[in-house]
């Protein structure tokens, strides 16, 4: 496994050249465009990296995974599917349209902005930090990583530009799909997507989706295999933004991505996979990390259609 991916990150470095790192969050432009790592944590929990694993980047829009877990867990699926649909956009990310003009007023799903704030507010806790919190060990548990911390330069960059995710909360509120202070609500989000990780500590994360729920790590179940189920079939269908079709036909797991340059991807039965490419398209997706999964599926056989 080393060889094969020490081989794949030198073969696709090429490509970082072609994509350009996300700059509407300010603090995001001080990237390196130039890094490319992945790490793998299979189902017996042995761990692979190349490249620029190590490197830290923030999660961005893969924290949307585990907020909607602990979404999964705290509300039945029938309560859970008043607010928020699971069906796939061919809108960008934050698009603010599809919130008025379909399917009910609900978001689209929450793997896009609107759905993810819709998803925090109704993650138990009796305040907003309780719900903070819970996102948070649930993301620590599943990285295997308790050393987790906010990059609070990003966070607070997020918080001083966000004005397109207060629109579409303050229009969510209006309609009744969300009840709690937005500002407050928005503080989590923010919080959440700024939190610092390497790839290792992605791998880790989709290594427990990977295991339908089961940590490859310790052993600990930390949500049941039907969300895991769940979780995957939303990530398989929405996990990219719009870029998802093409990245069902052309890599063919359930992925993850964030504007920070990480994918997230899940091999069930198999492995977790993180990756890290600051460099994005334009659509949001990494673009050599793409490429990058595009070949490891092709080589090892992952996709799962
Ligand atoms: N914090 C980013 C935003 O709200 C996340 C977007 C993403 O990674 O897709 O715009």
């Amino acid at each position: 496994m080393k060889e094969i991916i020490d081989r794949l990150i030198e073969k696709n470095r090429k490509w970082v050249k072609y994509g350009q790192v996300a700059t509407y969050i300010p603090e995001l432009s001080k990237q390196d465009p130039n890094l490319l790592g992945i790490s793998i944590c299979d189902i017996k929990g042995n761990k692979f990296n190349a490249g620029d694993w190590n490197a830290t980047f923030t999660l961005q829009s893969i924290a949307k995974v585990p907020s909607f877990i602990c979404a999964l867990q705290d509300n039945t699926l029938e309560v859970l599917s008043g607010k928020i649909s699971v069906a796939p956009t061919a809108d960008g990310f934050n698009s603010i349209e599809n919130l008025e003009t379909k399917n009910e007023k609900k978001p689209l799903n929450p793997m896009i902005n609107s759905g993810a704030i819709a998803a925090i507010s109704m993650v138990r806790g009796k305040t907003l930090e309780e719900k903070f919190q819970r996102i948070f060990q649930m993301i620590k548990k599943m990285a295997g990583n308790e050393n987790l911390k906010v990059n609070e330069a990003v966070y607070k960059s997020e918080k001083e530009t966000g004005d397109r995710n207060r629109s579409l909360a303050y229009y969510m509120k209006s309609t009744g799909i969300i009840d709690i202070n937005v500002e407050d609500l928005l503080d989590v989000y923010f919080r959440l997507c700024s939190i610092a990780v390497n790839c290792q500590d992605v791998a880790g994360v989709a290594g427990v989706l990977a295991g339908d729920g089961k940590s490859p790590l310790d052993g600990s179940v930390l949500f049941d295999a039907q969300t895991a189920k769940i979780a995957k079939a939303v990530m398989a269908t929405c996990g990219m933004y719009d870029g998802s079709g093409e990245f069902a036909v052309e890599v063919g797991l359930p992925g993850k991505s964030g504007v920070g340059g990480g994918i997230m991807a899940a091999v069930p039965k198999r492995m977790g996979i993180g990756v890290l490419g600051p460099a994005l398209d334009r659509k949001g997706n990494s673009l050599a990390g793409w490429k990058l999964l595009q070949e490891l599926s092709e080589e090892l056989n992952l996709s799962i259609f």
